[in-house]
């Protein structure tokens, strides 16, 4: 005899607590399966993302920002400050408090929603059985009409550089140092990479980032990309392009890695390094052969723009599926299949999914980047306004980076908006709620933006894509 519920979920990151709390609220009976064990040993929902990804790196961001800005930031606004010591291990403890207050708070809501957490690992059988395994005895199987799987993805390994204690880690790994490494090299320059290579730089470490592609951020509008490099350079990051790491060894005095770029075979020692490759999905211990779930050559569970698998009853979601590998993304997605399966035609825009990369500064997008629209062959205008000429990025002494607008050349639909600088995971917004209503450049530049503002610069940019920018000359027609 197996426990019945309308809906089980497997896994607890952002894709599945969300999934889980929406079901709950629709009214529909539902477990969540879920087997994280944190450092301190207990227990604990939240996945990755609130675990070892996106609210402890944000948080070690925050401080390393907090101590850089006031050991060498604030002589600029008339503040000295001597003797500013980090003391990391603070840091860290500050870090895991955050932590376990949200993944805490989960479980709070588990609660209230009356959704019931089955500790242990989950695997999907034929006939949307669940079995779970706690290592603790025997397997408890439950079933369900609907299964939604959410099981998340991680860390690629790879051989050339094996993780070796805390000597050569991943990006959990580097979460967790107490202690600033000297020489720090990083492998792979996508988002993991530059947002840790960033805390630690900023802690005072010398980076070194090794980058197999030749192109900096490919996903990123290249202008962006461009101007990104550039300020990552001025503050210190060393960043390699077209440097492939093909092997490496680690004795008493650190770690050797030897890397090919275009002019052949090169050497690098460092005291420490992080491999940032990139995450793959979580598949591990997911199904059974005989339970015939359709997995791509990529390990990503198959799915149709519902989020439906090729079982019926069967769903999947968050970073094991097809599209960014972002916590929201996973969350809307665990939204649409719970109101989906209560009988509501729910549906996610693809299109309007901002990205951030959490460095400073922060590079914000949503939508297509102008070599996407150049490779489409639409035919497209663009505006860009630099935060050099905001009167609000001037007065925080904050001027790096700008704001590009990209609309229709016929329609004037806003296509997509790039920006680099400060806090512009938050300014990010405004282009994806105009994305969300079909709305374009036209729309913005007659929006009615707070004075000063870094937004001003959203405006500004608008209104550049019409050549009627007024705090910078307009280009000719
Ligand atoms: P996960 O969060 O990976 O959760 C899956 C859960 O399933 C895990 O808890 C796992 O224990 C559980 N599980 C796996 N298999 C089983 C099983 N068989 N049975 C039971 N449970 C199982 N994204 C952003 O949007 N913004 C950011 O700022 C950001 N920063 C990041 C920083 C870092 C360092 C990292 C590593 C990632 C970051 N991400 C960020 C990515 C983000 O963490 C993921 O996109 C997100 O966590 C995916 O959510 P998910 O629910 O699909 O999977
Ligand atoms: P992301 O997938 O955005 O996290 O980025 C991971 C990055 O790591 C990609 O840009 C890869 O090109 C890069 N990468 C993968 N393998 C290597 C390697 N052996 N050496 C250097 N860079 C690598």
């Amino acid at each position: 005899m197996s426990d019945k519920y309308d809906v089980i979920v497997l896994g607890a990151g952002p894709a599945g607590y969300v999934a889980a709390i929406r079901c709950a609220q629709l009214g529909l009976k539902t477990a969540c399966v879920e087997q994280w064990v944190n450092k301190q040993g207990n227990p604990a929902l939240g996945g990755t993302c609130l675990n070892v990804g996106c609210i402890p790196s944000k948080a070690l961001l925050e401080s390393s920002h907090v101590y850089a800005e006031a050991a060498h930031g604030l002589e600029q606004h008339g503040i000295e400050l001597s003797g500013v010591k980090a003391d990391i291990a603070k840091m860290i403890a500050n870090k895991d408090k955050i932590v376990q207050e949200l993944t805490g708070g989960i479980e709070h809501l588990f609660k209230a929603n009356k959704v019931t957490w089955i500790k242990g690992t989950g695997t999907l059988l034929p006939e949307r059985l669940v079995t779970v395994n706690n290592g603790d005895g025997q397997p408890v199987n439950y079933t369900a009409d609907n299964v939604i799987l959410a099981t998340g993805s991680k860390s690629i390994e790879i051989g050339a550089v094996p993780l070796q204690g805390d000597v050569v880690v991943d990006s959990t790994g580097a979460l967790d140092w107490e202690s600033v490494p000297a020489k720090l090299c990083v492998i792979g320059a996508g988002v993991i990479g530059l947002e840790l290579g960033s805390v630690w730089r900023r802690l005072g470490a010398e980076v070194v980032v090794l980058e197999a592609q030749d192109v900096f951020l490919p996903m990123v509008d290249q202008q962006i990309a461009k101007d990104s490099l550039r300020q990552f350079t001025r503050q210190g990051l060393d960043i390699k392009l077209g440097a492939r790491v093909t092997s490496s060894q680690v004795d008493a005095s650190g770690v050797t890695l030897q890397y090919t770029d275009q002019s052949g075979e090169q050497q690098l020692q460092v005291d420490r390094v992080i491999v940032a490759v990139g995450r793959r999905p979580n598949i591990d211990q997911l199904t059974t052969p005989e339970t015939d779930l359709l997995i791509d050559e990529r390990g990503l569970v198959h799915v149709n723009g519902a989020c439906e698998t090729n079982l019926p009853g069967v769903w999947a979601i968050g970073d094991l599926v097809r599209g960014p590998m972002l916590a929201h993304k996973g969350s809307e997605e665990g939204v649409v299949v719970a109101e989906r399966i209560a009988g509501k035609h729910s549906h996610l825009n693809y299109e309007a999914i901002p990205s951030v990369i959490y460095t400073h500064p922060e590079i914000s997008w949503v939508g297509q980047t102008e070599e996407q629209l150049k490779e489409a062959g639409r035919e497209y205008k663009s505006g860009v306004f630099p935060f050099a000429a905001s009167g609000r990025a001037k007065a925080q002494r904050d001027t790096g980076g700008m704001v590009k607008v990209l609309a229709d050349k016929h329609t004037d639909k806003l296509l997509g908006m790039h920006i680099v600088g400060g806090h512009s995971s938050e300014l990010i917004g405004h282009g994806v709620t105009v994305m969300e209503f079909e709305g374009t450049s036209e729309d913005i530049a007659r929006t009615v933006f707070a004075h000063p503002t870094l937004s001003e610069a959203i405006h500004e940019a608008a209104l550049a894509a019409d050549q009627r920018a007024l705090h910078i000359p307009n280009r000719k027609r």
